[in-house]
């Protein structure tokens, strides 16, 4: 039989329709997918161990001759051993097979076998139970399954470890050893890496002197090689994108002079930072090239994105471009809506709100002068791009707080024949390598500052038996005329009871603590209006003390709260207490933040609330919750944009991925790839990344 790598699974010896079923279900189709899959770890089975030398209480490999062996029944009926004696030179023992009553086709007297199982004391004589087991056939010396440092994989429906074993072989065996290389010879010589094959083969069934340690680490040369394959190709699949992008005509330039300076000027409410000031260069700078803009901003919560991005929307308007503004929720369209707004009152721009809740007269109104081109800036929900609302002259895009989404949206216009400038704005610092990875394609500018006069927010952690203090701490501040937070978690399972559960606390802090103050509750199941109500009741200070469930996370703006007291710390993730965090600490003014927590914590919980009073910087917290977490929970599994990866861990392959960008844009230098190669490339990227799904 010949095998290719695109050769389906179920053509393999052993693989039926229901075990190609059962593959296909964990996503392996191809002998490349099966090949490209990494056992979970491997085990040392190589030292064959004389039978005298034996002890109970470990694993060892055996390798004798089978003296005898037949089914026994025992008393419980249905319930059958079979019974085996194997022997070397050495001496001889008892294996036994718990319930496995064909082992009587499998095994007859005088074979050569190889076993490794846990060696036990019974009956007054040690015996192997349940063991691994391989027959040498007298033509193939190869062991799969004992002997040697053999692969364990993660079980795939009802396909074990040892028949994924014997496929992964099969496969390997059928393979041609010429199998094309996709890593470029130079690339590979270099580095010292083995052959495409030689690495497939090692990875599997390492060779007699791999180190076990290094094999468990994945860091031999094979396994290296295979996740440099992987990360070369999907970093040359990124710049391809890039290049294609940038060959995109752009339809709608714009310029700068004194008149459109003047004018973001006019609207400035105070100095940038020297941050702010080189990011709103670096935008402008890409609006006015031909290419539409992708870029990303990141900036720690309080940084001071909104103003960059205003800088941005004036100069688009002002070219006669319309600028659509999309935040992740509705609540925050209308801060974003409120500020926009305010600051625009010194231009003769207008900026309107269009979201789920806009009434349908005016909505019908708005989206006739949206397409008339009469309205400038639209603030709202990423709602704005995917319904029916059609742009006259869209020049810019902004998205705010929700960098997951970006990518859809970009594809989403793009379907609609729109290739707007794109800003998207985070909060959430996302460390370099996942930056480098998610958006290698696009452009990114940090503000590292923060407004003059800011200072840390001073984080402490208290378990419950301190609450009292905290409360008294919170009424000085009340009193002396500051404003504070009450954040409850995603208690239960259902938001109705997380309801409840800040609702009655809402209740106890304005009768029982705070009597003499005025309490608002915020949550996630309050109508748009009250939520717009109290937010603008408590922005504007008629409200002291805020009582909510996580719906103020991102991008509320309140100078003048000084305190934030977060319940059940123990039960937020690194990055939503640092959001949360950052909802103080807006103004000159010395802001506090709680962390309570309830007894016992957890090994991780303590480590985040260890974290959190460690430390403000939001990449180095990024950095630490990407630890904890992994890549997976960081960014939820399976978000939209987020390549799939077969061998590759963001984690622990961070400097791979970082080499493999340098490699391929060299790679890129030299062969110089024609547009219809570059389009090759970047199909089959978003094919094999699984990225096509987004647009
Ligand atoms: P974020 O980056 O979290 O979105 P915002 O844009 O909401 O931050 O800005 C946070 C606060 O800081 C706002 O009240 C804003 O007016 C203020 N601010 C931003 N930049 C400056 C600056 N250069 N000087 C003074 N205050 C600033
Ligand atoms: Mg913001």
């Amino acid at each position: 039989m010949n095998v290719e790598l695109e050769t389906p699974l179920q053509y393999l010896k052993g693989v039926g329709p229901r075990r190609a079923a059962d593959l296909a279900r964990a996503g392996l189709e191809t002998v490349d997918d099966l090949l490209h899959r990494f056992p979970l770890r491997y085990e040392d089975r190589s030292r064959l161990q004389p039978v005298a030398s034996l002890r109970p209480g470990r694993p060892a490999s055996v390798s004798g001759r089978m003296l005898g062996c037949g089914l026994r029944a025992t008393r419980r009926p249905g319930f059958k051993i079979f019974e085996a004696v194997v022997g070397d030179d050495s001496g001889s023992l008892r294996v036994v097979w718990l319930n496995q009553p064909f082992l009587r086709d499998v095994f007859v007297r005088g074979q050569q076998v190889v076993l490794y199982g846990p060696v036990e004391m019974r009956g007054g004589g040690l015996q192997l139970t349940n063991p691994q087991y391989e027959i040498l056939d007298e033509e193939d010396g190869e062991t799969l399954h004992t002997g040697r440092i053999v692969p364990i994989y993660e079980r795939v429906g009802g396909i074990t470890t040892k028949i994924q074993r014997r496929l992964v072989w099969e496969a390997l065996q059928h393979l041609s050893p010429d199998v094309s290389d996709a890593l470029p010879e130079r690339v590979r010589s270099a580095r010292q890496y083995p052959t495409r094959y030689a690495a497939m083969l090692a990875a599997h069934f390492p060779p007699e002197d791999a180190s076990l340690d290094a094999l468990n680490r994945f860091e031999t040369p094979a396994q290296q090689r295979l996740l440099f394959e992987e990360a070369f190709l999907f970093q040359v699949g990124l710049l391809a994108r890039r290049r294609a992008a940038a060959a995109e005509r752009k339809t709608l330039p714009v310029r700068v002079d004194e008149h459109v300076r003047e004018s973001a000027r006019r609207a400035l409410p105070f100095r940038l930072t020297a941050g702010q000031r080189l990011a709103v260069k670096e935008i402008v700078g890409d609006m006015q090239r031909q290419q539409p803009m992708n870029r990303l901003l990141q900036g720690d919560v309080g940084a001071g994105k909104t103003i960059v991005a205003l800088m941005a929307a004036l100069v688009a308007m002002e070219n006669g471009l319309q600028v659509a503004f999309m935040a992740p929720t509705e609540i925050l369209a209308e801060q974003h809506f409120f500020n926009l707004s305010r600051l625009l009152q010194a231009s003769r721009f207008r900026a309107a709100l269009l979201t789920g809740s806009t009434p349908g007269a005016s909505r019908k109104r708005l989206i006739a002068e949206i397409s008339a081109g009469t309205i400038a800036l639209v603030v709202g929900t990423h709602a704005l791009v995917q319904g029916g609302v059609g742009f006259s002259r869209l020049g810019l895009v902004v998205i705010d707080e929700q960098h997951r989404f970006g990518v859809v949206q970009r594809a989403l216009l793009r379907a609609k024949g729109l290739h707007p400038d794109v800003l998207v704005m985070t909060a959430t610092p996302i460390p370099r390598t996942l930056a480098l990875t998610l958006y290698g394609d696009l452009d990114v500018s940090a503000i590292r500052d923060l407004p003059p006069g800011r200072r840390p927010v001073r984080t402490a952690a208290k378990p419950e038996s301190r609450r009292g203090e905290i409360y008294a701490f919170i009424r000085d501040q009340l009193e002396a005329g500051r404003q504070a937070y009450v954040v409850y978690p995603l208690v239960e399972e259902s938001e109705k009871v997380d309801v409840k559960a800040a609702t009655a606390m809402a209740d106890h802090l304005a009768a029982d603590v705070f009597p003499a103050c005025r309490v608002g509750l915020l949550h996630g199941r309050m109508k748009a209006e009250a939520k717009e109500r109290v937010m603008r009741a408590f922005a504007a200070g008629e409200l002291q003390l805020l009582v909510c469930t996580t719906v103020i996370e991102v991008g509320v703006d309140v100078a003048n709260a000084t305190v934030m007291l977060i319940e059940h710390a123990e039960r937020f993730g690194l990055a939503q207490l640092h959001q949360l965090r950052g909802r103080v600490g807006r103004s000159a003014r010395q802001s506090y933040c709680f962390l309570l927590y309830q007894s016992p914590l957890s090994d991780d919980a303590r480590e985040r609330v260890k974290t959190m009073t460690e430390t403000a910087d939001g990449f180095e917290i990024a950095e630490r919750d990407l630890q904890q977490r992994g890549p997976g929970d960081f960014f939820g599994t399976r978000q939209a944009g987020v390549p799939t990866f077969r061998l590759i861990d963001l984690v622990r392959d961070r400097q791979l991925l970082e080499a493999a960008q340098q490699e391929a844009g060299q790679w890129f230098e030299t062969a110089k790839p024609p547009a219809g190669e570059v389009a090759r490339l970047v199909r089959n990227w978003e094919l094999r990344f699984r990225l096509i799904e987004v647009g």
